[in-house]
């Protein structure tokens, strides 16, 4: 069945008041239930998605500062939770798995034998996802869950995936969600969202359930109702959110514009700096694009197929009996730009963008999508 068929609720319903260590008692509910808790924490100096148990595993008190090519960390003096955007890691990781087994053989006896897809049977309780990170699930499921033809290891695991997301109060350097209609505040999608109050010496979180399950959740767990107080302080910071991004960009007819000026000289001149490394499709969370490929132990006894993560920029993936399509760091630049924001909308009915802004801060030499867009849009404009 496809995933699409998850039947979430929008923003409705009423919002319930949580104390911070009130997030260990969701973080207990569902690791009773055999859950595995994954949300942000700091490893080597960024924040990443990896198993948690406690909200003291959260990056409390921990900010970042981004902008193209540049990530770093730094204090925060209110103790937030949240108080940081999307780091290099996507929830993609979690339900579709960067190096996945899908049958291995195996010589026994002289027989061949064959066992089928080594995938773990999971469950995710998904802490902290924002806005933008919803909406490249759903991109995902319309991808990966729709369609003729479905990734079933996809479709298990996002079905057994419980989503507490958080609504972003502070938008980072690079992120452009407001732009891609994307975020910062989170409208559908989700079990249960929380928005992160800080206010004087008062810190809180205000809870909204999005689906049957996520009610469930806040009232088997006895949350009160959160005052009017409290959700006029929650909502005067949601909807101050929006004009604190630094990063806009006006994506209209950028479908067209990308589709018509596909011989332009303009792209050479975007993508001379591209290393062509590919990093910008790693830690895109709507990438989907993989390799097969066969290995064998030096015995000859085992031989795998795995599928693994690939990305647009290598030139082995347009290899089409006998050489690449893309020999040109131009052309896999132009591809990856115009699969994203033009030819995405033709097979899927929507762009693959959700203004994140991880490819920006995670190209070694600061290339800037917006930025690109903006210079198409003001040739243009010019002539
Ligand atoms: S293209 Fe860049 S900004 Fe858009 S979703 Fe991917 S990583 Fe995020
Ligand atoms: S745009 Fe940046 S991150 Fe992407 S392949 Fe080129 S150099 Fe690497």
């Amino acid at each position: 069945m496809s995933v699409n068929k998850i039947d979430f609720k929008m923003n409705q319903g009423k919002l319930f008041y949580l104390a911070p260590d009130d997030l260990n008692k969701i973080f207990e509910h569902f690791k009773s239930r055999g859950y595995k808790v994954i949300g942000p924490t700091v490893v080597d100096d960024a924040i990443v998605y990896d198993e948690i148990s406690d909200v003291k595993d959260l990056p409390v008190g921990v900010g970042d500062e981004q902008s193209p090519g540049i990530y770093r960390l730094k204090s925060r003096d209110d103790g937030a939770f949240f108080g940081y955007v999307v780091g290099p890691h996507s929830w993609k990781r979690f339900l579709y798995p960067p190096i996945l087994t899908l049958f291995e053989a195996r010589r026994e006896n002289g027989n061949i034998k064959i066992s089928e897809c080594n995938d773990e049977d999971v469950k995710f309780l998904f802490v902290g996802v924002r806005a933008c990170e919803i909406s490249a699930i759903m991109i995902l499921d319309k991808v990966l869950g729709g369609g003729q033809y479905v990734d079933p290891v996809y479709i298990k695991r996002r079905k057994n995936t419980f989503i507490l997301a958080v609504n972003c109060n502070e938008p980072g350097g690079n992120c452009f969600c407001f732009s891609t209609g994307t975020g910062p505040r989170a409208l559908a999608g989700y079990d249960i969202v929380l928005t992160e109050v800080i206010l004087n010496d008062k810190h809180y979180f205000t809870a909204r359930a999005g689906s049957d399950q996520g009610e469930e959740v806040l009232e088997d767990l006895g949350f009160r109702e959160a005052s009017q107080d409290e959700v006029k302080e929650a909502e005067k910071i949601l909807s101050e959110a929006p004009n604190k991004f630094t990063k806009r960009v006006d994506l209209t007819n950028v479908v067209e514009i990308l589709q018509s000026n596909y011989e332009n000289p303009l792209w050479d001149k975007i993508a001379e700096r591209c290393l062509s490394c590919g990093n910008c499709t790693m830690v895109c969370p709507t990438c989907f694009c993989h390799n097969v490929e066969d290995v064998t132990d030096l015995l000859g006894q085992v031989a795998r197929r795995i599928r693994r993560w690939d990305s647009c920029f290598t030139v082995e993936f347009s290899y089409i009996h006998g050489g690449s399509v893309r020999y040109s760091t131009m052309s896999r630049y132009r591809q990856w730009i115009m699969h994203k924001l033009s030819t995405w909308k033709n097979q899927f009915g929507m762009i693959g963008c959700v203004g994140c802004g991880r490819c920006i801060t995670w190209c070694p030499v600061g290339i800037d999508i917006t930025e690109g867009v903006k210079s198409f849009k003001e040739v243009l404009n010019k002539i």
